[in-house]
């Protein structure tokens, strides 16, 4: 399968800004041999679902917005290339292997399970499988994330990512925190102040309690590979895992968009915009 088809990249019109956003997990292509046990409507509950959508006011304002078109259930492109869940090979992996820690939630690179602890596959896969998954979807992606970034922190001296996600409004058997946790409207994830400067945090955790949304910063969610890979706050360059509560545009436990779909909206592409204020300021 081409790159092309894996991935989106929405151009911007007009001046360019150091923005750069990205939707790694709203994606619901599923390749055929993905070899899932579970139906797609029971894969599709680990969808962002219409994240890229929420953010679409983004290249209008003159940053660029990438899209992953893949399930994030089939391989998950917030995850390192070595975040391999060894109870899921058949076999031994002999590639790189750099354990995150997440397959205790069984959503490492590869998931084996849901949100709700359901078992993915009735089988374990072979580590050509994985590989394959690896090499055709989550390294274009991440390429393509970084050619983004670069490009912009040489135009700018300076980049800001935003790595856009949405969540359940409460957490699941195998969700961060622990079962029937709630969670804030907005949950950011600057990895305990380590991917971008202090002010880049907060101005967008002010920006969206000044819009009357609860916000909570690294709880449950820190951020994980996206924000954590090329991010270097001495050099320009910063990013921030922004997570929005599903209940805020979701009606509850479905994909249908809720009323507040279009006011969750048209504060998003209000934040594209202060951020683009706030990186001329700075
Ligand atoms: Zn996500």
């Amino acid at each position: 399968m081409a790159a092309e088809s894996i991935l989106k990249v929405h151009q911007p019109v007009g001046p360019l800004t150091p923005l750069v956003l990205d939707s790694p997990h709203s994606g619901y292509l599923f390749p055929a041999d993905f070899g899932a046990a579970v139906s797609i409507e029971q894969l599709r509950t680990a969808e962002d679902v219409d994240v890229h959508d929420l953010y679409a006011a983004a290249p209008l304002h003159g940053a660029h917005l990438l899209e992953a078109s893949f399930a994030r259930s089939y391989i998950d492109p917030n995850r390192s290339a070595g975040d391999i869940d060894l109870e899921l090979l058949d076999g031994p992996w002999p590639h790189h292997y750099a354990p995150s820690g997440k397959a205790r939630l069984g959503k490492a690179l590869v998931w084996r399970s849901l949100d709700d602890g359901t078992p993915i596959y009735a089988a374990r896969l072979s580590a050509k499988t994985v590989f394959h998954r690896i090499t055709h979807y989550l390294q274009p992606y991440q390429l393509a994330l970084k050619q983004l970034l670069d490009a912009a922190h040489t135009r700018h001296g300076v980049v800001y990512h935003i790595n856009c996600h949405s969540m359940e409004a409460v957490g699941g058997v195998m969700g961060e925190g622990g079962e029937g946790k709630k969670r804030a409207d907005v949950v950011l994830g600057d990895r305990d102040g380590s991917t971008c400067e202090a002010a880049f945090t907060q101005r967008v955790a002010e920006f969206f309690r000044s819009r009357g949304y609860s916000v909570a910063i690294n709880d449950p969610y820190k951020g994980v590979e996206l924000v954590r890979m090329y991010s270097d706050p001495r050099y320009g360059r910063h990013s921030l895992q922004v997570e929005v509560n599903k209940g805020l545009y979701l009606n509850n436990g479905t994909r249908e968009r809720s009323p507040g779909y279009a006011a969750l909206k048209a504060d998003l592409g209000e934040l594209v915009l202060d951020l683009t204020r706030y990186a001329q300021e700075i």
